[in-house]
Parts: structure tokens; C-alpha cells; sequence
């Protein structure tokens, strides 16, 4: 760690060497003021659009970076008094927003140095190889793609550099990964022609189409930007509404998502058939085996009753070695055959498990409980499944292994 924070700031002590060498590059005055103001605003307004990417415990920022147009159009102390007032405006709107990294005074002195550097070996590449591109064809673009890959590659390596110091970066793949897989071609290419056209604008002195072309710049980040965070956010929240309606062991949905059911279900109008399901004399199988076993059964018996529902049917974990499902829109004649079915396929399979290092077979079988009834009337879910676990009572009471039922459109009660 102390060996990064030394890279850092020797890094920045660097940048001041290579602006003091060349202390005669001077910006050119007012156009030079007029450049500053612009760069900094919107690079500062632009902050707030950057895509962060975190590694270990470091932050990478992912914004379109102008210092390459800039440093081609001011040299290196321009660079550097540009990088000095960005990256401390940068400092000062985390600390005010309390987003700030411990070590973020020392991360901002590595910026300005990284930058200024990178900047600089940009301004010196152009001056030297633009002559020579200036006779071929497309040659300010293709210099200006050469320009800023370099720049881009230079930083990227400061960065790996630091952050194999300070042990966030541990093997060489990780490395190539950061230099070559965070910043593709279609990066590369973004910030090429913004930077080319932004020092075409900056040489000519076109102000307002500078500063159109940076809102266009931000306008299209940030419609992006949204749409992304959108997307992101519905995401997160389905993934979060799923795990929290989720029953691990089986895959099934859980209790809560059972309530959240019977509660829509309510005012539906529906025929539904609540169904409570229980495995027979279970406390045995796990008594006589282990708790493993044990739940190879439960798992088994989820897969069962599962393969026989239909779309719309839901099926839940409402207990230990209870489930509950939830029959829809079937006449009561197809929901009572269907957990005939279920009966006759539990009796005749059995559960194959791992038990002291042997395969064991384990027959079981399951009680249940029907209730059929029209919803949106006055009996609500929430009752109908407490008769289908009082019928479901009425299976354990008279043997086990059985349906009981009672459907509430028959005239006669059965
Ligand atoms: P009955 O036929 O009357 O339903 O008898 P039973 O033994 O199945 O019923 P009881 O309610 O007495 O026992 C259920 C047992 O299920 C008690 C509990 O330890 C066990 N159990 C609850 N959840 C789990 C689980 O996730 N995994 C395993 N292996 N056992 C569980
Ligand atoms: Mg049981
Ligand atoms: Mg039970």
C-alpha cells in the first residue's frame, strides 16, 4: 500500500518535471482562458455521468476523458493547470457529497499527475508526427486515433502500476484485462472523434459549435445514461423480488409470496382449487436417515406435485414438509383426478438419496386437502386454505395417504 501512495506521488512530482522542461510551450493567453473555462465546466458537469467499475478496493471512472484535446491544444502546463482545478473540483464535490475515498487528496494528485503526463506525451506526439499525416488522406484523424490509444494505453498503465502496488491487481491476466478488456475499441474510437473534434473546433476557434458539441456529448450520455440506470434498476428489483419470494430448497415460491397470491387472487372472480399437501410420518425419514435425506424428499416431493400443475396453477413451500397449490380455472371434477394422479405417482416411486456413503431408496407418501370454491365472494383465500388444511387434518385422522375434499359449488356438501 505505501509503495502505491509513493507511485502516486512520484507520479505527480513527474508530471511537474516534464511541465517544467517545457516551460516555454506557454497556452496562448486569452483563447487559452476561454479553453480552460469551457474544459472545466463541462468536464465537471460531465462527472456526474461517469459509470464507475469497481476493482478491489479501488474505483475506476469510466467518462469520456477531453484531457487528450486538450493537451494536444495546451501543452503540458496548460495540461497541468487544467488537471490541477478539475481534479480538485472533482475532490471537493465528493467530500461535499461525502462520496469521497479515504485515501481520495493523495488519488487526486495521481490524477492531475497521470493526466498531465499522458497529456503531455499527446502534445509532444502531434507536434512531432503532424507534419508528416498532414499530405494523407483522412491523416488528422488517423493521427488523432493514434494519439489518443497511446494516451489512452499510458494511462491504463499507470493505473495497473498502481494498482499491482497496492495489491488490487494480483495476476498478469488481471492486468491485460484492465488495460485491454475495460476499454475496447468502440471506447477508444468515442473518445477519438470528441477529442479530434474538439481540437479541430478549439485550432479554429469555433466557440459555439465547441460548446454544442459538448451538449450534444452530454444530452446523448445522459439519455443513455437514464436508459441504462433504468434497466439496471428493474433488474435489481426483479432479481430482489425473486429472492424474496423464493424457497431455496425447492424452488418453489414461498409463504410470503403465498399471501401476496391469495390477496390478488381475492377480488379475481376465479375457481380455484386450494390444495394443502403434507408428507406422511416425515419426522420418520428424518429420524431414521438424517436431515439431508430429508430434504431429498421434500425436494422430490416439490418436483412431483410441480410436474403435474398446469400454466396457470401455483405452487408454494407453505411449511417444513407442506405445500400448498392453487388450482385455477379447472372444473372441481379435473383438480380431484389430478391429485389422484399425484397420489398414485408418489406410492409407486420412491426417493433415491446419499446415506453413509450408500445409495438408499425411501418410499413415502403425502395427505391432502382440497377445498373448491368460487373467489370474489364471501368467502376470502385466506379462509378456503384454512378448511383445505382442516380436510387436510381429516386425511391424517383417517389414515394418511389420502385426498379429502369438499367442493362448495356440489349442492351437497361431501
Ligand atoms: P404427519 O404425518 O402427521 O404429517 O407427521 P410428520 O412427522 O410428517 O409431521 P410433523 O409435523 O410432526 O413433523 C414434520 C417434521 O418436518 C418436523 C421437522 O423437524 C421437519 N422439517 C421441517 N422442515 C424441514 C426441512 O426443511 N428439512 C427437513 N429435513 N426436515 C424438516
Ligand atoms: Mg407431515
Ligand atoms: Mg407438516
Amino acid at each position: 500500500m505505501r509503495k502505491a501512495r509513493l507511485f502516486d506521488f512520484s507520479l505527480f512530482l513527474s508530471s511537474l518535471v516534464v511541465v517544467a522542461a517545457s516551460i516555454q510551450v506557454t497556452p496562448p493567453g486569452n483563447t487559452y482562458i476561454k479553453a480552460l473555462l469551457l474544459y472545466w465546466a463541462f468536464s465537471s458537469f460531465y462527472y456526474q455521468l461517469r459509470i464507475i467499475s469497481r476493482s478491489g478496493n479501488s474505483n475506476i471512472d469510466y467518462a469520456i476523458s477531453y484531457t487528450s484535446s486538450f493537451g494536444i491544444f495546451a501543452g503540458p502546463l496548460g495540461t497541468l493547470i487544467f488537471e490541477t482545478i478539475y481534479r480538485f473540483t472533482v475532490f471537493f464535490y465528493k467530500k461535499k457529497t461525502k462520496t469521497a475515498d479515504p485515501g481520495e487528496f493523495l488519488d487526486t494528485f495521481y490524477n492531475i499527475g497521470s493526466f498531465t503526463i499522458s497529456g503531455s506525451m499527446g502534445y509532444y506526439l502531434y507536434q512531432l508526427l503532424n507534419p508528416s499525416f498532414q499530405s494523407i488522406p483522412f491523416g488528422f484523424w488517423i493521427l488523432i486515433l493514434l494519439v489518443v490509444s497511446i494516451i489512452t494505453l499510458l494511462s491504463s498503465s499507470f493505473l495497473v502500476f498502481t494498482f499491482a502496488l497496492s495489491g488490487d491487481i494480483k495476476t498478469r491476466k488481471e492486468a491485460v484485462d484492465l488495460i485491454f478488456r475495460s476499454r475496447n475499441l468502440l471506447d477508444i474510437g468515442k473518445v477519438a472523434i470528441t477529442n479530434g473534434l474538439l481540437l479541430r473546433l478549439l485550432q479554429m476557434e469555433k466557440w459555439d459549435m465547441l460548446i454544442g458539441l459538448f451538449l450534444l456529448n452530454y444530452v446523448v450520455s445522459l439519455s443513455f445514461h437514464s436508459k441504462s440506470q433504468s434497466v439496471q434498476n428493474k433488474f435489481e428489483r426483479d432479481k430482489f423480488e425473486q429472492m424474496a419470494y423464493q424457497d431455496f430448497l425447492t424452488n418453489t415460491y414461498n409463504r410470503a409470496y403465498m399471501d401476496k397470491m391469495m390477496k390478488e387472487l381475492n377480488p379475481s372472480g376465479e375457481y380455484v382449487g386450494i390444495v394443502v399437501a403434507d408428507i406422511d410420518k416425515f419426522k420418520k425419514i428424518n429420524d431414521s436417515y438424517n436431515h439431508a435425506v430429508g430434504d431429498r424428499v421434500i425436494q422430490h416431493f416439490a418436483k412431483t406435485l410441480q410436474a403435474h400443475l398446469q400454466k396457470d396453477d401455483i405452487l408454494f413451500r407453505s411449511g417444513g414438509e407442506e405445500f400448498t397449490f392453487f388450482l385455477r380455472n379447472k372444473p372441481f371434477e379435473q383438480c380431484f383426478s389430478l391429485i389422484e394422479q399425484i397420489l398414485e405417482n408418489v406410492n409407486h416411486h420412491s426417493v433415491i438419496a446419499e446415506y453413509e456413503d450408500q445409495s438408499i431408496s425411501v418410499t413415502y407418501s403425502a395427505s391432502f386437502g382440497l377445498y373448491y370454491y368460487k373467489t370474489g365472494q364471501s368467502i376470502s383465500m385466506e379462509k378456503g386454505y384454512v378448511y383445505a388444511d382442516q380436510l387436510l387434518l381429516e386425511s391424517k385422522k383417517l389414515g394418511r395417504n389420502r385426498l379429502s375434499y369438499k367442493n362448495e359449488l356440489s349442492l351437497s356438501a361431501e
